[in-house]
């Protein structure tokens, strides 16, 4: 499997409410912020599966993936 296909991972902070799924399931990608908003740590840092379970597993919606067009 290759490790990532996305090339870049963004956070909406104003639809982020801080409930720290996405840390949860990709713990070496996102962490949170001194307001508990997401951030990405290393865009690179779990497998694609973890990262995309995260974005999808966000209660808000705040995380998206921008697909690499480079395929
Ligand atoms: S799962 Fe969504 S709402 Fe929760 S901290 Fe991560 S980005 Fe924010």
């Amino acid at each position: 499997m290759a490790a990532t296909a996305h090339s870049e991972i963004r956070v909406d902070r104003s639809l982020c409410m801080g409930s720290g799924q996405c840390c949860w399931y990709a713990p070496n990608t996102f962490d949170q912020d001194d307001e508990t908003i997401a951030i990405v740590t290393d865009p690179q840092g779990d497998p694609e599966e973890a990262i995309r379970s995260a974005v999808s597993g966000c209660p808000t919606g705040a995380l998206s993936i921008v697909e690499n067009e480079a395929e």
